[in-house]
């Protein structure tokens, strides 16, 4: 109980005197997001843009992404560029942010063996971000840039429905906090956020949930701000909604009934 305490306060210490936000620091940064053709990438799109950052888009779907773009052009967001998928590695110079959020078409059912599956996912959610990263490091290093990468609670506990996506995040996880630390140790100055996220209200996210969970979605351009506001600040976390910090304390300080309590937000009948 005692060391519950401390935890919820250090959390509500730590919520409410978290650092600033100025977004004047992001005019004139140049940012490139990945899978900005849809949800919590497309509302970071908007936000980038209105902060006057210069940003550079990707997804595969080049339609989709135009509309986003005329969505940009109506907003009077000038200063953005597009770029085809198989061009993005060639095309990392002069980089402020890399902001990795991109994931692969996800299941949410109860695992059925395709092992196949999984290798791919892991390609699309977990290389491909280390490989994106490494290309960016030296550039971000140059610009004193930030990394930040887009996880999910399920990065940080297991759930039920998402063995595949659950595994790509929790790898995420390793990956990045390790290199977090190699960073530190070298004195190199880029600064590494991992951003948490509970259900966010994208189309794909409740299309994939729809009548499996007893769970609110949060709001995407919310979401998106604070992905945004993380990687501004440098800080090494961000959750959202920002009681899932609590959450996961909760995890990890009550082992035995934690399992029964997190099944009951998801619909299961035996066939
Ligand atoms: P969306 O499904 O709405 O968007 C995914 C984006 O990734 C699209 O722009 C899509 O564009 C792109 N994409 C899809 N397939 C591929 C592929 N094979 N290769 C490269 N890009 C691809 O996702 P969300 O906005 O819901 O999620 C964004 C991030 O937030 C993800 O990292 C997700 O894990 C995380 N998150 C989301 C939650 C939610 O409830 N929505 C909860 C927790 C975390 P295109 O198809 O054109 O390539």
């Amino acid at each position: 109980k005692v060391l519950c305490a401390a935890a919820i306060v250090a959390g509500l210490l730590a919520f409410f005197w978290k650092d600033p936000f100025n977004p004047e620091s992001l005019s004139g940064a140049r940012v490139l997001l990945t899978g900005a053709s849809a949800g919590i990438g497309e509302q970071m799109a908007y936000h980038y843009a209105r902060f006057g950052a210069e940003i550079v888009l990707t997804a595969r779907r080049e339609a989709v992404l135009q509309k986003v773009r005329t969505s940009l052009y109506e907003g009077r967001h000038k200063r953005f560029g597009l770029l085809p998928k198989k061009q993005q590695q060639q095309q990392i110079r002069g980089l402020d942010y890399l902001v990795l959020n991109h994931i692969g078409m996800t299941r949410f059912q109860m695992w059925a063996g395709d092992v196949e599956y999984t290798r791919w996912l892991m390609q699309v959610n977990f290389f491909s971000y280390v490989a994106l990263a490494t290309a960016a490091l030296p550039t971000l290093e140059k610009n004193k840039g930030s990394l930040v990468v887009v996880s999910s609670l399920t990065g940080k506990i297991p759930t039920p429905f998402t063995t595949s996506y659950s595994a790509t995040k929790f790898a995420l996880d390793g990956f990045f906090s390790s290199l977090r630390h190699e960073l530190i140790m070298q004195k190199r100055n880029i600064s590494i956020t991992l951003c948490i996220l509970g259900l966010i209200d994208t189309d794909s996210a409740l299309e994939n949930t729809r009548g499996k969970v007893h769970l609110t979605a949060s709001p995407a351009p919310e979401a998106a701000l604070a992905i945004i506001w993380g990687g501004a600040t440098r800080v090494q976390e961000v959750f959202y909604p920002w009681w899932l910090q609590y959450t996961c304390c909760l995890w990890v300080l009550f082992p035995h009934d934690r399992d029964q309590v997190l099944q009951s937000y998801y619909n299961y009948s035996s066939p």
